[in-house]
């Protein structure tokens, strides 16, 4: 294995997040991502991505999101993650020796494979040091919610199938850098801001990407439209077969600001893994994509199958009535379903109906 490279895996959201959030900052500004990236199922990273990352955080928040980002002393995101007098240290000693991260037999992360700054580094660190030393490191090798503005005690109060928390969970120095990137892979929604998670790096990136353009078209979707017509996209452009554990391990986190409590709240959505079966299907996503209506597919993000067969009987019927030059009345059931009321289009849609119909029922099934 190359020496320079890091590989990190899926874990839980926040360090998951975290790593998208890094991402995020490096492909800022057409940055050659891939010559220090490798996006897969894990993702491979050349040590310099490290310090890239932290000279564009601060830009990166400047200019595409016009806020003033710091996390040093009292700030909005992250109080007290370095303290004030730190900066130039955090800058100029912590990041280059965080590049020179390896693995230690001694100390475990509970989030990745655990990267910590080695010895010899640490011993020069500390000599560029002004104060005490090991209470600094200490706090860059355990998880608080002190550190993160709310989000902490919003993670130890939800269980988590990936999360095993206490009130110091023991990090590396890699994962607690990951952390203040966290926040930029949130989508903002009118429910909330969302991040769609799941076991495998590249399919977080893709999901979140389509999920941003999926909300393009209207900032004001539901969650679960957003999360629907994402996987819709991941089956339709990237023609792929998913595992059933990946597939069943896929989910939306929901993060609200709650304003009396000042704090974070936490909340997950998932769709029934029937749902997530047929969404992720090519075919049946082509189908759906083809019919281009919103109501239809509404039927299929709420489960309910069976109504696509009644939607197909008031199309033939409406073609019948078009066809005789009879008008549509306003409050003819065909309207339920379709806003579209020409002939060339439900004579289209008299095809696919069908299909979609059947391909639905053999996915089940299954
Ligand atoms: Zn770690």
């Amino acid at each position: 294995m190359n020496q320079n490279k890091i590989i990190l895996y899926p874990s839980n959201w926040l360090y998951n997040s975290g790593v998208v959030g890094f991402l995020r900052v490096l492909e800022y500004k057409k940055f050659k991502i891939e010559e220090l990236i490798s996006l897969g199922k894990s993702v491979i990273l050349d040590r310099c991505a490290i310090k890239e990352s932290y000279c564009r955080i601060f830009e990166y928040h400047e200019n595409i999101l016009k806020e003033k980002f710091a996390i040093w002393g009292k700030n909005k995101r992250y109080p007290n993650y370095i303290q004030t007098g730190q900066k130039d240290f955090f800058k100029n000693h912590y990041i280059p020796a965080l590049q020179k991260v390896e693995k230690n037999k001694d100390k475990k992360c509970s989030w990745c494979e655990g990267y910590f700054i080695p010895q010899n580094e640490l011993v020069e660190l500390k000599k560029a040091f002004n104060g005490d030393f090991s209470n600094f490191m200490e706090q860059r090798e355990k998880f608080q919610g002190i550190h993160f503005a709310g989000l902490g005690a919003a993670i130890t109060e939800i269980p988590n199938s990936f999360w095993n928390l206490n009130n110091s969970t023991p990090i590396c120095h890699l994962c607690s850098y990951f952390v203040i990137f966290n926040h930029l892979a949130f989508i903002k929604t009118s429910e909330g801001e969302i991040f769609i998670n799941a076991p495998d790096f590249k399919l977080i990136w893709d999901l979140n990407k389509f999920a941003e353009e999926v909300l393009q078209k209207s900032k004001e979707y539901e969650i679960r439209k957003i999360f629907g017509s994402s996987l819709l996209q991941w089956a339709i452009k990237r023609r792929a077969l998913l595992g059933a554990w990946t597939m069943m391990n896929i989910e939306v986190v929901v993060k609200k600001w709650h304003k009396e409590e000042k704090r974070w709240i936490i909340d997950y959505f998932d769709l029934p893994e029937e749902r997530t079966k047929i969404l992720l299907d090519n075919k049946i996503a082509n189908l759906i994509e083809r019919i281009d209506e919103e109501r239809i597919f509404d039927l299929i993000l709420t489960g309910k199958f069976s109504e696509l067969e009644k939607a197909n009987y008031f199309v033939l019927k409406t073609i019948l009535k078009l066809k005789n030059s009879e008008k549509i009345s306003e409050n003819d059931p065909i309207r339920k379903y379709f806003k579209k009321l020409d002939l060339i289009y439900l004579q289209k849609i008299s095809n696919i109906l069908p299909q979609l119909y059947i391909k639905i029922l053999e996915k089940i099934r299954r």
